[in-house]
C-alpha cells in the first residue's frame, strides 16, 4: 500500500572525511610513533570506511591534502572508484592563519592543480585545515574558483553564502560585508570525530 506523502519521511545527512594522513607529520617533522599513527588513516581506516559505505551505496566527500593525494595515490584512487567527490584540504595540512597571503594563495593553487590532475577536473569545495582561516582566506579560495568552502560554523544544516569583507572594532563595533557567490557547507566542533576520540599532548581535550 502506497504510503501517504506526508508520511514519508527522509532525512538528508552529509558525511564527509578530513584525510589529512601524514601530511601535517611531514611539515612539523612528527616523531615515528605519532606518524605511524596518521598512517593508520590511510592504511587501515580510509579503506574500512569506503567499504562500509559502498556496502551502503552511499556517496560522499573526502576533503584531502595535496599530500596525501600524491603520496597514497592507491587511496586517491579507491577514493574516486567509489564515486566520491574530493576537495582540497590544504598542502601539508597548513594553518591558513599563519601564511601570508602569496604563500596561501600559491598552497592554494597548487591543491586545487594536484587534484584537477587526480579527478580530470578542478576541485568545488575546500576544507581548511585545523579550520583554521586567515584573514583573506575566503577571498583567495574564492577567486582560485572553489564553489563552496566546508569551514564555517554560523548555521547548522543550512547552506549560506559566505560574507567578505566583514569589520569588527571595539571601537566602532561590528560591520557586516557583502554576501559572495562562494556557499559555505558549515561544520561543528561537536560533529567532528577529532575532539571526541583525539588525546592531546597539549592538554584541553
Ligand atoms: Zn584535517
Amino acid at each position: 500500500m502506497a504510503t501517504k506523502r506526508a508520511d514519508r519521511r527522509r532525512l538528508t545527512v552529509a558525511l564527509t572525511f578530513d584525510h589529512d594522513s601524514i601530511s601535517d607529520g611531514v611539515r612539523r617533522g612528527d616523531s615515528p610513533v605519532k606518524m605511524s599513527h596518521a598512517e593508520f588513516g590511510v592504511r587501515v581506516g580510509a579503506p574500512r570506511i569506503l567499504e562500509l559505505l559502498a556496502a551502503h551505496g552511499i556517496v560522499s566527500t573526502w576533503f584531502v591534502p595535496g599530500h596525501t593525494l600524491v603520496t597514497f595515490p592507491e587511496s586517491t584512487a579507491a577514493i574516486l572508484a567509489g564515486g566520491h567527490e574530493i576537495g582540497c584540504h590544504g598542502w601539508f595540512h597548513e594553518d591558513a592563519a599563519q601564511l601570508a597571503a602569496g604563500e596561501e594563495r600559491a598552497m592554494v593553487e597548487r591543491c586545487a592543480t594536484a587534484v584537477a590532475g587526480a579527478t580530470g577536473e578542478r576541485p568545488r569545495g575546500w576544507r581548511a585545515p585545523y579550520w583554521s582561516l586567515g584573514r583573506g582566506s575566503l577571498e583567495i579560495i574564492e577567486a582560485a574558483g572553489f564553489a563552496y568552502d566546508s569551514s564555517l560554523m554560523a548555521d547548522d544544516y543550512r547552506l549560506y553564502r559566505v560574507r567578505h569583507g566583514d569589520r569588527h572594532s571595539v571601537k566602532k563595533g561590528s560591520r557586516f560585508g557583502p554576501e559572495s557567490s562562494l556557499v559555505e557547507a558549515p561544520v561543528s566542533w561537536a560533529l567532528d570525530d577529532w575532539p571526541h576520540f583525539e588525546p592531546s599532548a597539549s592538554g584541553g581535550s
